[in-house]
Formats: structure tokens, sequence, C-alpha cells
């Protein structure tokens, strides 16, 4: 383990609790309040290590395959779901997630709640909002929400615990966080314990603090750039 990635990486995370302080500072909100989700997808899982080294103890994965490989690799640390899931993956992501944040449909909900049941654990499940018709990101639309969390109430494995949104490509985060921050009053008044509002990334952070997250998730401000993603 390089001694000069810990240094990069202890200044990156310097620099991100900074923004994260003043953000909510600015907001009249705890930093502590604000848990930062490291987004560690295509870093190794030596990064990983170090990173917990340096304080962090929230982990975020968007593919399965390599979610679980660093989740078996780095025990002892909470690890969230943050991508697209396919139902088939449901078992394998139930035996290391501790939190899912990407819950868009029933069939999602049904499979998480029978692996959840397989692996005898309580997982946390985030409904994911989207904001426009680009479903291919994921996400179900806000007038599906509360069908959605009843649905979600109604499971003994999974316990939701709120709401997470991606801002649509090229939108205006503050308008679209705003507009989360609204659906996510509307589910805490029949969901009073959906508490959790995951929104922010590494270029928009800020504005989802000002708009109440709870949960930022950061990838390229901590690790660095990412290699563009082909699938
Ligand atoms: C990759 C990813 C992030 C982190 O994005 P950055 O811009 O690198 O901070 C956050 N949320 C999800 C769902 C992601 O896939």
């Amino acid at each position: 383990m390089s001694a000069a990635r810990r240094v990069q990486l202890q200044e990156n995370l310097h620099a991100v609790r900074s923004r994260i302080a003043a953000a909510a500072a600015d907001s009249g909100r705890r930093p502590e309040d604000i848990t930062l989700i490291a987004v560690t997808k295509t870093f190794p899982a030596s990064d990983v290590t170090l990173l917990a080294g340096l304080g962090i103890t929230d982990f975020g994965e968007n593919r399965d395959q390599e979610a679980r490989k660093k989740a078996a690799a780095v025990p002892g640390v909470r690890w969230h779901f943050v991508g697209r899931l396919q139902r088939n993956k449901a078992r394998s992501v139930a035996s290391y997630a501790d939190v899912v944040h990407s819950v868009d449909r029933p069939e999602l909900i049904a499979a998480l709640e029978r692996a959840a049941a397989s692996h005898e654990k309580i997982i946390e499940i985030l409904l994911q909002l989207s904001l426009d018709s680009d479903t291919c990101r994921g996400g179900v639309p806000a007038e599906r929400i509360l069908e959605l969390a009843r649905l979600a109430q109604e499971s003994e494995r999974l316990e939701l615990i709120g709401l997470m949104a991606v801002p649509p490509l090229g939108s205006d985060p503050d308008s679209a966080y705003s507009r989360c921050a609204d659906i996510h009053r509307e589910l805490l008044a029949e969901h009073p314990r959906a508490t959790a509002f995951s929104a922010g990334m590494s270029g928009d952070l800020e504005i989802a603090v000002r708009h109440g997250a709870t949960h930022v998730r950061v990838g390229t401000a901590l690790l660095g750039g990412r290699p563009p993603v082909l699938r």
C-alpha cells in the first residue's frame, strides 16, 4: 500500500469534509448529521482499507461483482449498494450490503426480502426517485413513490429508511434537489422513520446539503477520476 496514496486520500478527504462542514454551516445544520459515503467503484480494495484507516465507515459500490469482492476483502465497514440492481443479483447483494439505495420496483422489494431472509439479516433500503422518464438510469417516478413505500413497509426484512436521488443528466441540481426534498417530505408524512435523504455527489454536494441531504455519495472528489464507463 503506497504511502503517497494514503497522503492523497487524506488530503482529498480533508477537502471533502471541509466542503460538507461549510455547506452544513451555511444551512444551519450539523456536519455530523450528514453521512459521507465513499463511492469506491473502479478503485481497488486497498483504497477502501486506506479510507477506513482515515475514519471512513461507509462505502458505496454500484456493481455487484466488484462490490462483493471488495466487501470480502475489507470486512468491518458498512456497504451501500447504490447502482441499478437486477432482481437476480439481489441474493448476492444481500450477502454483503447493509443498505440498498436503488430500490425502484416491486419485484426488487420481493427479491430483496427473500434474499435478506435467506441471509437472516435486515437490510435498510431507500427508494430511488426518478425525476425524468429516463428509466435506464433507474428510479421510480414521484407519483409511484408512496405506493412503493407502502409495499416496502409490509416486508419484514427490509427497513425503509428514506429516499435517494440522482439528478437527471444536464438538469439544474438546485431545482432537482428542491423537488426531491418536497417528495421526501411527502414520504416522511406517511413514513416518519424514512428520514434519510441520499443526494449529492462530488460536483453538487453543497446544493444537496442545502436541500437537506443526510447522505452524500462521493467518488471522484475523494478517489480521483474514473475511466469512462464501458458497458
Ligand atoms: C458513481 C456514483 C456516485 C459518485 O459520483 P462522483 O461524481 O464520482 O462523486 C454517486 N452516486 C451513484 C449512484 C454513483 O453511481
